[in-house]
């Protein structure tokens, strides 16, 4: 047994997002494939457009936020909600534009060690700032 001393929160970068999104990693040792982080989303602060090798689960645990798929709707997502996205499947999620956003979020990573493949920035016009 081992009492971990909790590493500290990182800024997620702004090549892979938009506004202000911070991480708290809860483990992702070296030795092992899985990763599990909090991840808070400041209103209106997104991923970039990304998929991940092995697919994603999320678990809302406060606020308001948004999900899309690529070619999909872009759905409101609440606390108690589990989201779970596909292997290769491209997607972005993030903050209602008028509320924080906290989620957990479970990933494998892939033989290579690679979490997600990133892609564009979401667009203004694609997050759409629907009020929650
Ligand atoms: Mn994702």
């Amino acid at each position: 047994m081992e009492i971990q001393g909790k590493a500290p929160t990182v800024k997620g970068p702004a090549e892979t997002f938009t506004g202000d999104v911070w991480f708290d990693v809860i483990t992702g040792g070296d030795f092992e494939r899985m990763r599990v982080n909090t991840v808070r989303f400041a209103p209106g602060a997104r991923t970039a457009w990304h998929s991940h090798p092995r697919g994603q689960t999320l678990y809302v645990t406060e606020g308001r936020g948004l999900i899309q798929s690529r070619g999909g709707e872009v759905i409101q997502i609440r606390p108690g909600e589990v989201i779970y996205t596909s292997p290769g499947e491209e997607h972005w999620h993030g903050a209602a534009p008028d509320h924080f956003m906290t989620h957990i979020a479970l990933w494998e990573v892939d033989d290579q060690g690679q979490s997600a493949t990133w892609g564009a920035h979401v667009t203004d016009d694609e997050y759409g700032g629907q009020r929650t």
